[in-house]
């Protein structure tokens, strides 16, 4: 039951039921019938004629006993007096109405209507006087309408005060015929095809009697009742409903089906036409719903059988509606190439809990799609779908831009959930062919398993890590959800950076370098610092990288390197020649404008570029390395010092030193702080310094935590050396204050 009522059918079905029961269905009804009957109009039976008063300019019941009178010489079937008598204005009048009516005994029947519409109490109706009726037959007209006054229907009897008296049309049809019930106008008799007869040249003898005789005649006279609409026409006073009436009922049947018999077979029809089964029956059945919403009805009132189409066409609009948005988002949420639901698709999708999102990229596939005709691009992407399909039982595969495709996974154990990609990766070995065409395709996943986010963040983070296993040659990448905490800090750093250098959060702190020889601080190292007001201390570590992500790392350097100066000519104005260490990132090593930029600098601050060490470090992911090496060479040729930093880490050191100018080596402190209980690294320490004498370069030793370590170190014949025993990374007053202190206590010494 439940998911019937969650089916589209079960959900229309329940729609127009409420706008059946709160009757906004019966202006759909009104339409329907209106424009029925605009379209068809039948003439109405001849033998029924009537007899207008009003173009009597003025009448009283003496006229109305005149026309009666003329009336009876002419034979009629039968005379419908229809017209509110009143009495007592003129007694002469009043008495020949009398007579006359008497005259027709059996013949004449009194109309008596309701003042009102729709409901028909007693005290509506309103009759003549006894003495004017007297053993007449009373018919009555009692009109039920829609909500714009539009007749529906009329009993065949109504009761008053106990009496059971005809209704018109029951009357006008004859009753060996009429049945119980409610009376439903034919309304294709077009009102105005009813034959009317002048009283006027009744009066004057002008009407000939066949004209009458034998038919059955309605004398009436306007404002005996309020009017009502009529389907298909104008409105109408109620005379032509009577006849109409009186149509309906000598048609077979005379039965309102209610509007449900049509809903249900629509209800089928629909059905048929949305299951993907039956596709086939898909036309006939649209036909069907068709024929019966539109035709049906029209073709059974025809009968006399009524079944009002509203809710079904209701039903229909609905269906109809639903199935162009349904189209829409099809066209929205798919991939015109392919046809594959996209990421759109499955952003929406509920994703439920106890799901991995997981999105597979395909290595160089743009690629492979320039070299398939445009019509295959469609197909390679289905069969990679298809595969993935069949690799992780999974129906939906979504694709993404650029050989992305995502589903998601119930979620398992990770090394679980790593070696099932694995599986899926090994189904991939086998190539895809396309046509002619035969690829490798080499698939790499991003993982993410931050359930209870959205899935637009969900699909996005496994992107991210997609591409990060194709650039790390990793065959599954996991989104770790630390870092979706992360992201507004990494995606605002640019902003936040300038913040920090605006405000001073951002600054640099200078590390003492010890000359061995000279047993003196020759320099020192500028390192970055920022201390972050919510944050507390960030390491450079932590934010060089992201800096250099951001693209942000230039002007942190060149604000470096400005400070370091200022810093260092303080310093030199001191009396010794001091060097300054800067560090520069290697994204930065092969920039185009790096050298330019370092030549304005110092021949702007009237710096000599000797006093400055440029230290390069992270060899192995410089991008362009004979760039790098042209900048190098230029900045050396210009007097600038070069330093390789960590050395002794980078796997490509040893040919960096090959290939590089360089004036210094800077030992790394993993080696360094080993040397006083490894031999391996005090041998590899000992080496190195001899292999960097031997190509004309300085050492410098980094991490020097303790005293045993510095006098190891100026026993291999170090050149100079740098670490917490000598000295922290200091804000520049500090280091003032020290480098001044050393400064006189030499100077006093040599006196
Ligand atoms: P690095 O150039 O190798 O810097 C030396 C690091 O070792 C510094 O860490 C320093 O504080 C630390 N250090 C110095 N003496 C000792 C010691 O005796 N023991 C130990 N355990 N550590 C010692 P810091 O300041 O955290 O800097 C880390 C890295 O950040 C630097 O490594 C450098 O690569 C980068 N960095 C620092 N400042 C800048 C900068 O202005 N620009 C660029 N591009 N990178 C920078
Ligand atoms: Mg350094």
């Amino acid at each position: 039951m439940r998911s019937i009522l969650r089916s589209t059918i079960g959900k229309i079905t329940i729609v127009v039921l409420a706008l059946w029961w709160f009757g906004l269905s019966d202006a759909v009804d009104h339409g329907y019938w209106n424009l029925r009957y605009k379209m068809v109009r039948n003439p109405a039976p001849h033998d029924i004629v009537v007899i207008p008063l009003d173009d009597l300019k003025e009448y009283g019941n003496a006229e109305e006993a005149a026309v009666l009178v003329n009336l009876r010489r002419m034979m009629p079937r039968e005379v419908l007096f229809d017209v509110k008598v009143k009495t007592g204005a003129d007694h002469d009048g009043d008495t020949a109405l009398a007579q006359a009516l008497r005259s027709f005994s059996d013949d004449l029947t009194f109309v008596v209507r309701s003042e009102r519409l729709d409901n028909f109490p007693a005290s509506s109706f309103h009759f003549p006087p006894q003495e004017i009726i007297g053993n007449a037959r009373i018919a009555v007209s009692a009109w039920k309408t829609n909500f714009l006054a539009n007749a529906i229907s009329t009993p065949t009897s109504v009761t008053i005060d106990g009496r059971d008296y005809p209704t018109v049309s029951a009357q006008l049809a004859h009753s060996a015929k009429v049945r119980s019930g409610l009376i439903y106008p034919d309304f294709s008799i077009d009102p105005s095809t009813i034959p009317l007869i002048s009283a006027r040249s009744l009066l004057d003898g002008k009407v000939p009697a066949e004209a009458i005789a034998g038919r059955t005649v309605i004398i009436t006279a306007q404002g005996s009742a309020p009017n009502v609409g009529y389907f298909g026409s104008n409105v109408t006073s109620q005379v032509p409903l009577d006849v109409a009436g009186a149509a309906a009922l000598r048609k077979p049947f005379s039965v309102n089906l209610t509007d449900f018999p049509l809903l249900v077979l629509t209800l089928f029809a629909l059905t048929l036409i949305s299951r993907r089964s039956l596709y086939r029956l898909k036309i006939p059945a649209y036909i069907s719903v068709v024929a019966i919403v539109f035709f049906a009805p029209a073709m059974l009132r025809g009968y006399g059988i009524v079944s009002s189409p509203d809710i079904s066409i209701c039903a229909l609009l609905i269906f109809g509606g639903l199935r162009l948005w349904h189209k829409r988002t099809r066209r929205i949420q798919h991939t015109n190439v392919s046809g594959l639901p996209n990421l759109l698709a499955f952003s929406t999708t509920d994703l439920g809990v106890g799901r991995d999102v997981v999105v597979a990229v395909i290595a160089r596939y743009e690629e492979m799609l320039a070299t398939l005709p445009a019509e295959l691009h469609g197909e390679y992407a289905r069969q990679i779908a298809r595969r993935i399909s069949i690799g992780t039982g999974t129906e939906e595969i979504y694709q993404g831009d650029s050989g992305h495709f995502v589903w998601s996974e119930e979620a398992r154990p990770l090394e679980v959930q790593s070696s099932h990609l694995e599986g899926l990766r090994a189904l991939f070995s086998a190539p895809l062919q396309i046509g002619l065409h035969t690829f490798d395709t080499n698939i790499h996943f991003g993982l993410d398993r931050n359930e209870g986010l959205d899935t637009l963040t969900r699909v996005n983070s496994a992107l991210v890590s997609a591409n990060e296993a194709l650039a790390n040659g990793r065959v599954v990448e996991l989104f770790e959800a630390h870092r979706l905490a992360e992201a507004p800090w990494e995606l605002s750093l640019h902003a936040r950076i300038d913040e920090g250098l605006r405000n001073g959060d951002i600054w640099l702190a200078f590390q003492p370098q010890w000359c061995f020889r000279n047993q003196r601080i020759y320099g020192a190292e500028a390192l970055i610092r920022w201390d972050h007001p919510t944050r507390g201390p960030i390491t450079p570590d932590a934010f060089i990288l992201q800096a250099e992500r951001a693209g942000r790392i230039d002007s942190l350097t060149y604000w470096v390197l400005e400070e370091a100066i200022t810093a260092a000519m303080t310093i030199n104005a001191l009396g010794e020649r001091f060097q300054m260490s800067v560090t520069l990132s290697a994204q930065m090593v092969d920039k185009a404008d790096l050298v330019s930029r370092f030549s304005e600098i110092v021949a702007r601050r009237g710096f000599d570029p000797s006093l400055l060490t440029i230290e390069v470090t992270e060899t192995s992911s410089v991008r362009n390395r004979p760039a790098a090496c042209h900048n190098l060479t230029l900045l050396r040729g210009m007097g600038f010092r070069l330093s390789i930093d960590d050395f002794g880490t980078g796997e490509a050191s040893l040919a960096y030193l090959a290939d590089l100018p360089s004036d210094e080596l800077k030992l790394d402190r993993r080696f360094v702080s080993r040397i006083v209980s490894s031999q391996r690294d005090r041998a590899i320490v000992s080496s190195t310094i001899s292999l960097a004498h031997a190509l004309g370069q300085a050492v410098v030793a980094e991490g020097i935590e303790d005293a045993a370590t510095f006098s190891l170190l100026h026993d291999l014949g170090c050149d100079s050396g740098q670490g917490y025993y000598l000295g922290r990374p200091q804000s520049f007053a500090a280091f003032r204050t020290v480098y001044e202190e050393s400064l006189r206590q030499r100077r006093a010494s040599q006196l």
